[in-house]
């Protein structure tokens, strides 16, 4: 019997005419391959939406789902079928990637609720960062920075400047560079709190009915977007410690 999850909506199979849920890539009744779907990325692994998730599962069915959809399995069959294992190998990937990680999850589960997510979520690319290095800066001082945070962060900044300017001149200034690692492992510290504060989050979230996720919803947009603020933080001293 079909066990329909609240977030699909059930189709029926092109072959025998089942009713299946909408992203299931093999019809449970006659197991024959099916059209990709516009069903969510949970719907393809048969999960409701749900920010805990078991990964040990999460990676053996992805496993088992690229063996069925394997080329060589589909040697003989239509072209449609052959078409539909294509992309509902693509389609398996993109949902995997993104489920698998604890943050992309998190960020795709918001956004399927309808979060809008704030402007920062936007964050440059390492290519993009070489490329434009002073502009991507400039973006940084600009973003919001946390408010409790204000004071670090600026030290920070004047930090790094103080270094980059050092190694201009190919001068070595160990003092500086030791107190860059230890702000290094104060901000790399944060960014943990904030990971296990996202985690209580994904708790209050899943168990709770509409009117406790509204809130949830709004401390893991601001979760998300601190732990943003932090990462490129942390990049940057990286990158200039060169460790
Ligand atoms: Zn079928």
């Amino acid at each position: 019997m079909l066990k329909v999850l609240e977030n699909t909506v059930p189709v029926a199979c092109w072959s025998c005419s089942v009713a299946h849920n909408e992203s299931t890539l093999f019809c449970p009744d006659c197991s024959k391959i099916q059209p990709p779907s516009s069903g969510d990325f949970f719907s393809v692994f048969g999960l409701e939406h749900r920010l805990n998730i078991d990964l040990a599962a999460l990676e053996q069915e992805f496993h088992r789902l690229s063996r069925r959809l394997h080329p060589d399995r589909f040697a003989r069959a239509s072209e449609n079928e052959k078409d539909w294992s294509l992309a509902d190998t693509a389609l398996l990937n993109d949902a995997y990637r993104t489920l698998k990680d604890p943050l992309r999850r998190t960020e795709y589960l918001l956004k399927l609720e309808g979060a809008e997510m704030g402007v920062s979520a936007a964050a440059p690319s390492d290519a993009a960062l070489v490329q434009n290095q002073e502009k991507i800066q400039n973006q940084q001082k600009t973003s919001r920075v946390p408010a409790d945070l204000l004071g670090e962060v600026f030290d920070l900044n004047m930090q790094l400047e103080e270094m980059r300017m050092a190694r201009k001149m190919g001068q070595e200034d160990p003092e500086l560079k030791e107190s860059l690692r230890q702000a290094k492992e104060k901000f790399v510290g944060l960014v943990g709190a904030v990971d296990r504060e996202l985690r209580a989050q994904w708790t209050i979230w899943d168990g709770g009915d509409a009117a406790a996720r509204q809130p949830a919803q709004q401390a893991m947009m601001a979760l998300l977007d601190r732990r943003k603020y932090l990462s490129n933080l942390v990049r940057d001293v990286t990158e200039i410690l060169g460790d």
